[in-house]
C-alpha cells in the first residue's frame, strides 16, 4: 500500500472547457485585473470608474424607506422560511403591479418569477433557451454575462452591432442578416449598459416588428428601468408585447442602488400568452426550482420597498446621475485622445473610443487601462471585455468630486503618454 501519497494518480482537475470558455467572457475578472494593477502605495483615493455600483457613496444611498422595509421584514419573524419557487406571492404581486403601471395591460402575480438579482435572471434565460442547435442574438457592445452564460450552457450566440453614429441604436439590418431558422431570441439592454443610451418608442417598435418577422422573442434587460435623465423617457419593451412576446428582466439593484440585496425578476410581458403556450414559462419554473432563491427577507420586504419609496428619491437620484453624466461628458470632451460619440442619457455608463495612435507606448485598451490604474489609481473597464477593442467603458456613478478628480487624472495620463508629435497643442 502507498503510504506517502506521492504517486497517487488524482483523477480530478479543473479542466471543464465550458467553464474556461465562460470565464473568458467575464467582465468581473477583467476589471479585477485592473484593480490588481493599482499601486497600493499611491496616497490618492482610488477612482473606481470601472463598474456601476454607486452604493458606497453617501450621495447615492438608497431610500430610507427601503432600508426600513428590510429591517421590518427581519423583525417581523415572518420571512425565515424557504420561499416558494416563483417567489413570495405578495412580492410577485407587488412587482406585477409595479411593472403594470407603465404597460397598456395588466400583469398578474403568475407572470413574475423572482430571481437572485438580474444576473440570475440572465442565467435562467440563457439556460432555458439552450435547446440543441439554437442561437441567440446579443448586442455588441454588450453585457458579457450573456455570452458567459450562453457559453456555459452550450447555447450559440451571435453579436449584432449597436451603432455609435445612430445614438447606439440596434443595427436592425444586421439583426436580420444574422438570424436564421435556429435563432430563438434577441437580447436588448435598455437603458443601455455600456452605452448610456435610451431607446425611443419608435426604435423599440421597430425592434418588435423585426423580432416578429423573424419569429423570435425579445429579452429586454431593463435593470436600469427609469434610469433615464436625458430628453427621451424610458419606455418598457413590454409595451410592444402585443406585437412580439417579450421577456422583461429587471430588479432593484440599479434603480434603488442596492445591488448587494440580490433581488431581480423575470416578467412575462406577453399579453397573448405565446411564451406560456411554447412552454417557456414552464422551463423557467423548472430551472428556478433547481437553482438558488433570492433571500426570503428581501422578498418579504419588496411590497414595502415598492410602496414606500417616495418619488422624490428617484427624482433626486436622477438629478445626481444627470449631473455626474454632465461632468463626465464635459471632461471627456477636453481629452484629445478619446471621443465620445453619444452623450449619456441613461444607465450609469458611457462608451468612449480611444485613439491608440496618439500614444507613445500603449498597445491597446487593456494596456491603457492597466497603466492608468498603476500610475493614476483610476480603474476603467477596457472595451475589449465588451467586444469593443480600443474603446473604454466609463462609469459615472461615483461621488462627483471623485469623478472629476479621476477624469482629471485620466487626462494627465493621456498627455503624459502622448507621442511627442501629437502633443504639440497642449
Ligand atoms: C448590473 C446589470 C445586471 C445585473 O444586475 P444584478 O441585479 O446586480 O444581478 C444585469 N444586466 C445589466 C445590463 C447590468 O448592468
Amino acid at each position: 500500500m502507498d503510504s506517502g501519497g506521492g504517486n497517487v494518480a488524482w483523477r480530478f482537475g479543473a479542466a471543464n472547457p465550458a467553464l474556461a470558455a465562460a470565464s473568458a467572457q467575464s467582465i468581473r475578472s477583467l476589471v479585477h485585473r485592473m484593480y490588481g494593477c493599482v499601486d497600493k502605495s499611491d496616497p490618492r483615493p482610488l477612482a473606481p470608474l470601472g463598474h456601476g455600483d454607486p452604493s458606497p457613496f453617501a450621495c447615492f444611498r438608497t431610500a430610507a424607506a427601503a432600508e426600513e422595509a428590510v429591517a421590518a421584514a427581519v423583525t417581523s419573524g415572518k420571512h425565515n422560511n424557504y420561499p416558494t419557487t416563483a417567489g413570495v406571492t405578495e412580492a410577485c404581486s407587488a412587482v406585477a403591479a409595479y411593472l403594470s403601471r407603465y404597460l397598456p395591460y395588466k400583469l398578474s402575480t403568475g407572470d413574475i418569477v423572482l430571481t437572485a438579482g438580474c444576473n440570475h435572471a440572465i442565467e435562467i434565460m440563457m439556460a432555458v433557451l439552450a435547446t440543441p442547435g439554437a442561437n441567440v442574438l446579443l448586442p455588441r457592445p454588450g453585457y458579457p454575462l450573456y455570452e458567459a452564460r450562453a457559453a456555459l450552457g452550450g447555447l450559440e450566440f451571435r453579436r449584432y452591432d449597436l451603432l455609435p453614429e445612430n445614438g447606439w441604436e440596434v443595427d436592425i439590418e444586421g439583426v436580420e442578416a444574422l438570424a436564421d431558422e435556429n435563432t430563438v431570441a434577441m437580447v436588448i439592454v435598455n437603458p443601455n449598459n455600456p452605452c448610456g443610451s435610451v431607446y425611443s418608442y419608435d426604435h423599440l417598435a421597430k425592434i418588435a416588428e423585426t423580432a416578429r418577422k423573424l419569429g423570435i422573442m425579445v429579452i429586454s434587460d431593463e435593470i436600469y428601468d427609469h434610469c433615464a435623465f436625458g430628453s427621451k423617457p424610458f419606455v418598457p419593451m413590454g409595451v410592444f408585447g402585443e406585437i412580439d412576446p417579450v421577456v422583461t428582466l429587471g430588479g432593484i439593484s440599479k434603480r434603488w442602488m442596492v445591488p448587494g440585496w440580490r433581488l431581480g425578476w423575470i416578467a412575462m410581458t406577453d399579453p397573448k400568452g405565446i411564451l406560456r403556450k411554447k412552454k417557456i414559462f414552464d422551463s423557467i419554473i423548472t430551472y428556478r426550482s433547481i437553482s438558488v432563491d433570492p433571500a426570503a427577507i428581501v422578498q418579504g420586504a419588496i411590497p414595502q420597498i415598492i410602496a414606500n419609496t417616495d418619488e422624490s428619491f428617484f427624482t433626486n437620484a436622477m438629478n445626481k446621475m444627470r449631473e455626474a453624466a454632465e461632468i463626465c461628458y464635459q471632461k471627456l470632451k477636453s481629452i484629445e485622445c478619446v471621443t465620445c460619440p453619444h452623450k449619456p442619457e441613461g444607465s450609469m455608463f458611457v462608451m468612449v473610443k480611444l485613439d491608440i495612435s496618439y500614444f507613445d507606448a500603449i498597445d491597446d485598451d487593456i494596456d491603457f487601462c492597466c497603466k492608468l490604474a498603476k500610475e493614476e489609481s483610476v480603474v476603467i473597464c477596457p472595451g475589449s471585455g465588451l467586444g469593443m477593442k480600443n474603446w473604454l467603458r466609463i462609469s459615472f456613478a461615483v461621488d462627483p468630486s471623485l469623478l472629476e478628480d479621476g477624469l482629471e487624472r485620466l487626462k494627465s495620463f493621456c498627455l503624459r503618454h502622448a507621442k511627442p508629435s501629437t502633443n504639440q497643442g497642449s
